[in-house]
């Protein structure tokens, strides 16, 4: 007799393209406000928005007219096929194989430029001693904040389907895997379930550590999965994600095993009245702040200020925590494209902890949800 294979056959879906190509072109822009001619962009993920190329080590130059990557031998081919693939046409992939070779390259590549901007925040003190002595003798170095950042938090048709289908291989996994919670597994067993139900619905992996915490792990927001065995009466707060093309979905549930005590009903219903108040302020031209403001009025007003342990939100994209943040020092304002989340929570020692997070989009006309699992917090 042969098994049936667990693994669905492989259909890669599509999704509608991302215009990588517009994004030097705005890139460029940014670049002309803090006066530089050109970007060394040595954040791996900012070059992966900027061309498409997904390697573990590179370079990126953006000068006025042309994008030069610098890597190594082992990214000779796939850095021209994503490049290609991306659209990317006026970009040179240079392999060198040495760091002196890379150096000379990047050295060329910056020739006859003035004043050359690093990425100030990701460029470590050794390197911009490096790169002022040795590398870009003749430029002068600028420290640029958040250049490339600022472009991300605005998301294209293409990548919103990418997250939507992030978020939708999560809402599977968790439809799959969260009954089995009053089977009394351990929190590794069920946090592995979820891992691997994401990758067999194809997702490229889990788009962080995935979060089970029980009873009173549950009142620590960022516990990791352990050997405790779920139990009557506990809290479960699940905090997971899929990846997709690198896109990143975040959706928190909490699950009550049995009844929940008095105190624990008041933290569900207190939580969710705080998520849904999150989530109406989420609308174009609002202040972070004020989506921070709407869901900790809320606790606030039941007495568990000093019980809610951290920001309420912050953008998801290629990163899973980026820009916009919502929290309480948040200066930005939503915009139309900009993905964040709503994530307030309550963590009580003696009681657990709960937790409700949608990841939402702004829309012209409002929200919307692209985390739709259930929030009803007693198993069926
Ligand atoms: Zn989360
Ligand atoms: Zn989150």
């Amino acid at each position: 007799m042969t098994a049936t294979p667990a693994w669905p056959a492989p259909v890669p879906p599509t999704y509608p393209a991302m215009d990588v190509v517009g994004r030097a072109a705005r890139l460029r822009e940014g670049l002309e406000e803090v006066g530089c001619e050109a970007l060394l962009v040595n954040r791996l993920v900012n070059t992966r928005y900027l061309t498409g190329f997904t390697g573990s080590a590179g370079i990126l130059v953006v000068t006025r007219d042309e994008l030069v990557l610098v890597t190594d031998g082992r990214y000779r081919d796939q850095a021209e096929e994503q490049l290609a693939a991306a659209g990317v046409e006026a970009a040179k992939v240079e392999i060198g194989q040495t760091a002196a070779e890379q150096q000379e390259l990047l050295t060329t590549a910056t020739a006859g430029i003035g004043r050359l901007g690093l990425e100030a925040a990701h460029v470590s003190w050794s390197a911009q001693r490096r790169y002022a002595e040795d590398w870009f003798p003749d430029a002068e170095l600028v420290a640029t904040e958040g250049l490339v950042e600022r472009l991300r938090q605005h998301k294209d048709t293409g990548e919103l389907a990418r997250l939507a289908a992030a978020a939708a291989l999560a809402d599977s996994a968790l439809a799959t895997v969260r009954p089995r919670l009053g089977e009394g597994p351990t929190e590794a067993e069920i946090a592995l379930e979820l891992d691997s139900e994401v990758r067999r619905l194809g997702a490229d992996g889990a788009s962080f550590e995935t979060i089970v915490a029980s009873g009173p792990n549950a009142a620590k927001p960022h516990a990791r999965p352990g050997g405790r065995r779920i139990e009557e009466g506990d809290l479960v707060v699940i905090d997971f994600g899929a990846l997709v093309e690198g896109y990143h979905s975040d959706m928190t549930r909490t699950t009550i095993i049995g009844s929940p005590s008095p105190t624990q009903q008041r933290m569900l219903d207190v939580v969710a009245a705080s998520q849904a108040a999150g989530v109406a302020a989420v609308v174009a031209g609002t202040g972070c702040v004020d989506v921070d403001h709407a869901c900790r009025g809320v606790i606030d007003d039941a007495g568990w200020e000093a019980a809610f342990l951290h920001g309420t939100g912050h953008g998801v994209g290629l990163d899973i925590h980026e820009d916009p943040r919502v929290g309480r020092s948040s200066t930005a304002n939503l915009e139309v494209g900009h993905v964040v989340t709503v994530e307030p929570g309550v963590y009580l020692p003696e009681h657990g902890g709960v937790r409700i997070e949608d990841t939402v989009v702004v829309t012209a006309t409002g929200s919307r949800l692209l985390t739709h699992a259930p929030k009803e917090p007693n198993l069926p």
